[in-house]
């Protein structure tokens, strides 16, 4: 946990959100300004800054993150259309917060290339 960390104290109970799913490793709550009809926040519980922060041992995590990210597809119902999972990594991405964190966007048709 890092004090001043938007997403450890959400995970923390700390700053309050709606929260959609919870397992041992990972926290999802919808984001506060939301992009499509759904969009969701994915979110390790332990504090990783970004994606470039990630190790070899968390090569678990990712994967339950991207099978959770399925799972709240379905619960949602937007496996049924098709959805996008992003995450932005450093500047140029536009990443604002610093706790690495999966996007799943889904609901609307989305345009290629992102802007
Ligand atoms: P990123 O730009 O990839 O770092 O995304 C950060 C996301 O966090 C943005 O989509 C914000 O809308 C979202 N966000 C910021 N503060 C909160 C909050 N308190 N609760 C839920 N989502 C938030
Ligand atoms: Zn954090």
């Amino acid at each position: 946990m890092s004090d001043d960390c938007l997403f450890c104290n959400i995970v923390a109970g700390e700053i309050p959100c709606r929260k959609v799913a919870e397992t041992d490793t990972l926290f999802a709550f919808a984001d506060i300004n939301p992009q499509a009809p759904t969009h969701i926040l994915i979110v390790p519980k332990k504090h990783i800054e970004s994606n470039l922060d990630l190790s070899p041992m968390d090569a678990g995590l990712i994967g339950e993150a991207y099978l959770l990210a399925n799972r709240i597809a379905k619960e949602t119902g937007i496996d049924k259309t098709g959805f996008r999972v992003v995450t932005n990594t450093g500047r140029n991405s536009g990443q604002m917060v610093m706790h690495l964190h999966l996007h799943l966007l889904g609901g609307r048709p989305m345009n290629w290339p992102p802007g």
